[in-house]
C-alpha cells in the first residue's frame, strides 16, 4: 500500500503522483530547495515510491554504465545520491535558519532605531 503524502512541507504538496513525476528529475540532479525536501520526505516514508526510485536510476544509471563497461555498485551509487540530497536539505535548513535570525535581528534593530527616534 502506498501511503499518499498530503501534509504541507514547508509550502509544497508532494503525493505519490507527483513523487514519481519527480523521480527522473531527482536523478539528473535537477530538484532543488523546496522539491527536493518534499521529494525526499516522500520517498523516506513511501515504500513503493523509493522503490520505484531504485528501479528508475538501475534502468537510467545502468544503460549509461552499460557503455563504459565497468563494474559498479549501482545501489551504493543510489544511496549516495540520497545521502548527498540529504546533506544539501540539511544545509538548506540551516541557511533559511540563518536567514530567519537576521530577518529577526534587522526587525529589532528598526523597532530599537524606532524607539530611539520617539526618545528624542
Ligand atoms: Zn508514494
Amino acid at each position: 500500500m502506498c501511503v499518499r503524502e498530503y501534509r504541507i512541507v514547508y509550502g509544497v504538496y508532494m503525493d505519490c503522483r507527483e513523487t514519481r513525476k519527480n523521480i527522473y528529475r531527482f536523478i539528473e540532479d535537477k530538484l532543488e530547495g523546496k522539491e527536493l525536501q518534499s521529494f525526499m520526505k516522500h520517498i523516506s516514508q513511501c515504500e513503493e515510491c523509493k522503490e520505484e526510485l531504485a528501479i528508475e536510476y538501475l534502468v537510467t544509471e545502468g544503460l549509461q554504465h552499460l557503455e563504459k563497461e565497468s563494474t559498479f555498485d549501482l545501489q551504493s551509487q543510489l544511496e549516495k545520491k540520497m545521502e548527498g540530497a540529504r546533506k544539501k536539505i540539511a544545509l538548506r535548513k540551516r541557511v533559511v535558519c540563518f536567514m530567519y535570525a537576521m530577518e529577526t535581528l534587522a526587525i529589532l534593530a528598526v523597532l530599537l532605531m524606532a524607539v530611539l527616534v520617539i526618545v528624542k
